[in-house]
Parts: structure tokens; sequence; C-alpha cells
């Protein structure tokens, strides 16, 4: 009983992006969208996806995913691509088998895009200067910046922002304060690789709903408080295409 999401829209009017003040912690990855700012407009992102197979809910990515401000070489360009699975299997992961990237478009030399990676950092997993990664709000949405071989941590942090407006489906953060067991705190904060839900949100540091709650509001995505189990079934393959 294959489930179909047809459409994932999110149309947004920010008054002030994610505050994230980037007050980098240390050990583990999942920074702030510190460079998000703060700024007026009106951001809308469309994308598609579409239920598949037996396992579950899909929700299926396709992304662009531009490096910016020069040309990365093809040994580079080869290395972004090799990472890409294995942040289609975090994203897996803490879904419980239920949303992959399905393609990813790497563009060389270009602007704009899903993902943005400078070509300075092309090579690193952070983006430097004590910024792990951000998520920022373009003119075509919300879009990730960081570097090309981001952890899959990091890499679904942003993600969360990015895709389900997480955390609390406002975009807030869970490390500062008493941090909490989700990939949307860090790890010095009690971050994991899970999103947190009902029973374990730390709502003595954060008055807005757990991850799961949001994620379930907005999405078909199923999650029962407190189950953490894998789901069913093996990871997706994710289609990488470079475009130099
Ligand atoms: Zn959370
Ligand atoms: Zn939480």
């Amino acid at each position: 009983m294959a489930k179909r999401i047809t459409v994932f829209l999110i149309a947004v009017t920010i008054i002030a992006a994610a505050g994230c003040s980037s007050g980098h912690k240390s050990s583990r990855p999942a920074l702030p969208p510190g460079g998000g700012g703060t700024g007026t407009g009106t951001g809308t992102g469309t994308g598609t996806g579409t239920g598949t197979g037996t396992g579950g809910t899909y929700l299926e990515f396709d992304y662009i995913w531009a490096i910016g401000g020069g040309s990365a070489t093809a040994a580079q360009l080869e290395a972004v691509k090799n990472n890409i699975q294995n942040l289609s299997n975090g994203l897996y992961a803490i879904g419980q088998g239920q949303q992959y990237i399905r393609k990813v478009t790497i563009r060389n030399n270009s602007s704009g895009g899903d993902i943005v990676t400078p070509v300075s950092v092309v090579a690193s997993g952070k983006l430097g200067g004590g910024l792990w990664a951000k998520t920022s709000l373009g003119p075509d949405g919300w879009y990730i910046t960081c570097g090309g071989l981001v952890d899959s941590y990091t890499f679904a942090h942003e993600h969360g922002h990015k895709e389900f407006a997480l955390a609390g489906g406002v975009r807030k953060e869970e490390y500062t304060g008493s941090g909490c067991a989700c990939v949307m705190s860090t790890g010095a904060s009690g971050g994991r690789m899970q999103y947190c839900d009902d029973s374990n949100h730390n709502t003595a540091d954060y008055s807005f709903d757990s991850c799961w709650t949001a994620i379930r509001s907005s999405t078909q995505m199923e999650h029962t408080d407190g189950n953490y189990s894998s789901g069913s079934g093996s990871q997706p393959i994710t289609e990488v295409v470079i475009v130099n």
C-alpha cells in the first residue's frame, strides 16, 4: 500500500530568518544557520515527491547542488558526488525509511540551487570560519550552504531547517539551553542522529513542538513517539549527475 506524496510545498513569509547567532559548539557538527541573518521577503519553494515502493511513505528530494565562485576539478566533483549517498542514507535513517534523496544534479561553476558550495570549500566538510553549514532564504526559497564533503549529521540538520522548518516548525535551534536528543541539536548539547519526539523533547527549554510533531503536521511521514526502530527496506540509491 504505497502512499503517494505528490507535492511538497513550502510557502513562507519571513520576518526574520532563523535566529542563529552562531555560537558554535565544537564537538559534533550540526551548526547553525549562522549567516541566515535577518531579512524580509517572501520565499516560495516547490518540489515534488513521489511515493514509491512498498516499504512506506517516501519523501523523495530532487536537488540542484551548485558549486559557486569558480570551477571545481573533475576529481573534486567526483568526491562531492561520492559523498551524496551517505547524506541520503542519513536522511533515510532518521526518517525511519520514509525519505531519501532521489536525485542530485551537481552544477559546476554555477549559482543558485537547493544546495550551494563555495568552490573554496568544495573539498571540506565545513564552511570554515567556525561555521559548519547554514540554511538561508533566497529568491527561490530556502537553500543550504555547506562544504562539498559535508557530513550526514550536519546535512540532516540543515535539511531539517530547509524542508521541515525545524526546529518546532519555525526554524529555531535545539542546541541552546540544554539541547535536545535530535539532529537539530549538536553533539555538545546531547544531539543524536534522529528527530526528537514528544517522548524526549526538551520542553523545559523549548516551548515549540518536537521535531516529529512538526514533521507529522506538514508531511505524511509517520512516527510513533518513543519508537526509534529503523524502517524496513534497503537504502534507496541516489542518482547523481554532474553538469560542467
Ligand atoms: Zn528536535
Ligand atoms: Zn526537541
